[in-house]
């Protein structure tokens, strides 16, 4: 499980600027880890629908520090990637596996990511 402030950094990396300028939205996408303690906490937000979610609640794209455009969901499918080992899933994939006890290793397995060593 990554911390929002690894997958801003990770998004500073690819997107440039600084990592602050990207911590609202990762706040947003794992705010559900309040809810509830466990990976899973993912089938909330971690969707293709929690992306386009947060597209209409944070806009479809801002500024970055570097005075660059960023395409709000490009943000969200990064952070959804780094969680969900490479794979965006959907809300009925999630709500699937809840269902039926399965653990595909999207739903388990996070990537390392790409500032990492
Ligand atoms: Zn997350």
């Amino acid at each position: 499980m990554s911390h929002p402030i690894l997958h801003a950094k990770s998004s500073a990396k690819k997107f440039g600027g600084k990592w602050e300028d990207y911590i609202h939205l990762h706040d947003w996408l794992d705010e559900t880890k309040s809810w509830h303690g466990h990976s899973f906490h993912r089938m909330w937000r971690h969707h293709s629908e929690g992306i386009f979610e947060m597209e209409q609640r944070f806009g479809p794209e801002f500024e970055n520090s570097d005075g660059k455009t960023v395409y709000t969901r490009y943000v969200g499918e990064q952070h959804v990637r780094e969680d969900c080992d490479g794979y965006i899933p959907t809300a009925k994939e999630w709500f699937t596996i809840v269902e039926n006890k399965q653990r595909p290793t999207w739903a388990t397995r996070t990537q390392k990511l790409e500032f990492e060593d």
